[in-house]
């Protein structure tokens, strides 16, 4: 079986097919590190909270989607979520606590209190788990080997390598990074995610869906310039952080979805109640004020360094942000187990759609990694 990518749906791919007894090669574009999944910052939603159930975090994704995702997906998503999480714990992902519990959070579009935190290196601490087992195990890698050509059968080019391979799970990531070249706007994006091997598998004939449909992270760093592209944890939001114009009046829910929130926050510019940095970029304001000191330093400690370093202590002064490429909600057609619809390939993560239907919640796509990588390394080690 090969994986390509090393992304956390990869890494989880590849681990749990290991682990089902099959014989596993995974390739990726550039190190091993080198991905989305590691600049993940702000959290993974499970519904581990009192008042809350694996229905509810369904139901807020539906309704997030503005009923577009694909239920039975969705259904499989939440519902394996805190087994998702275990999982990753004995693999050696320690989750934030406090009071004896996991310290939850709740994040834009979500009905209660559901996001688990690294701090704020959600996503590098969750890959660097999942590298360690797949490091550890026999798995074979090929780092900076992209893929360049696919043919039925498998018969894959992977860098100066050709793998011929049963089954086939492509775990790619989405393409950001190069539609904001091809837009002229900033990224949260690693390079890498330029979508090239969504293409090979629309070439074969894969079905796909919603690839239209881009997301806006809201709170893209607007000022000061290194923050520029950088994406603002939602946490913040959900600590406290409200979003206010230039007459310093709060404009719309601050932990609406993220599409909703985007919009607000362009159109209040387009009426002329935004702000404009020192560089002449437009922007309104994230009142970081108001989030607690303790809040801050326990789940916001890499952005305060960050920003600090950047000469502005957002517990003293209000940041500036504006909505920055972010996403690819859409992706490749997958079923229950994550097989496309070209028998014996296979996707996962950001490259995959349905999940999200058009509009993703934050904390859902780690989940997402975690959840159908497993599935699907499980499915295509079975299909041996
Ligand atoms: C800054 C930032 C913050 C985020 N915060 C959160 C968050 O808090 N919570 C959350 O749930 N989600 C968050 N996300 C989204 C989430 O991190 C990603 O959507 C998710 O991790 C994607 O994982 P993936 O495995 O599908 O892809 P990636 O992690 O992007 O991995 C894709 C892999 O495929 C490789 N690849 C690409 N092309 C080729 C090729 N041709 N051949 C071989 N390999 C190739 C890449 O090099 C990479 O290794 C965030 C994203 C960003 C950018």
């Amino acid at each position: 079986m090969l994986v390509i990518g090393s992304g956390a749906s990869g890494l989880a791919a590849a681990v749990s097919a290991e682990k089902a007894g099959a014989r596993v090669a995974l390739a990726t574009k550039g190190s091993l590190q080198s991905c989305n999944s590691a600049k993940a910052q702000g959290g993974i939603q499970a519904a581990f909270g009192e008042d809350d159930s694996p229905e509810q975090h369904a139901q807020d994704v539906w309704k997030s989607s503005h009923e577009t995702a694909n239920m039975e997906l969705v259904e499989i998503l939440t519902s394996e979520a805190p087994s998702a999480i275990h999982w990753l714990e004995e693999l050696g992902v320690e989750f934030t606590r406090e009071n004896g519990g996991y310290r939850l959070a709740r994040c834009g579009g979500a009905s209660q209190k559901r996001l688990l935190q690294v701090g704020d290196r959600t996503g590098h601490a969750i890959t660097k788990a999942l590298r360690d087992a797949v490091e550890s195990s026999s798995i074979t890698l090929f780092p900076n080997s992209p893929l360049h050509e696919l043919e039925p059968g498998w018969t894959a080019r992977v860098g100066d390598h050709t793998v011929q391979a049963d089954t086939v799970v492509l775990a790619a990531g989405g393409r950001c990074f190069r539609e904001a070249e091809e837009r002229g706007e900033l990224s949260t994006n690693h390079p890498g995610a330029t979508g090239e091997v969504t293409k090979i598998a629309l070439g074969l004939g894969a079905e796909s869906r919603d690839l239209d449909a881009l997301q806006y992270h809201p709170n893209g760093g607007a000022w000061p310039e290194n923050m520029q592209g950088y994406s603002i944890p939602e946490t913040t939001r959900a600590y406290g952080a409200v979003l206010l114009n230039a007459d310093e009046e709060e404009f719309t829910d601050s932990l609406g979805p993220r599409d909703v929130v985007a919009q607000a926050i362009v159109d209040e510019v387009a009426k002329g109640k935004g702000v404009e940095t020192p560089d002449g970029r437009p922007a309104v304001w994230l009142d970081t004020t108001r989030i607690s000191a303790h809040d801050a330093e326990l789940s916001l400690p890499y952005m305060l360094r960050r920003y600090r370093a950047g000469g502005i202590d957002p517990l003293a002064e209000k940041i500036m942000t504006y909505p920055v490429l972010h996403y690819q909600n859409g992706g490749l057609v997958i079923d229950r187990d994550g097989e496309t619809t070209l028998e014996g390939l296979y996707a996962c993560g950001e490259i995959a759609g349905g999940t999200h239907g058009r509009n993703r919640m934050m904390g859902n796509s780690l989940l997402e990694c975690v959840v159908f990588g497993r599935r699907a390394g499980r499915a295509a080690a079975d299909r041996h």
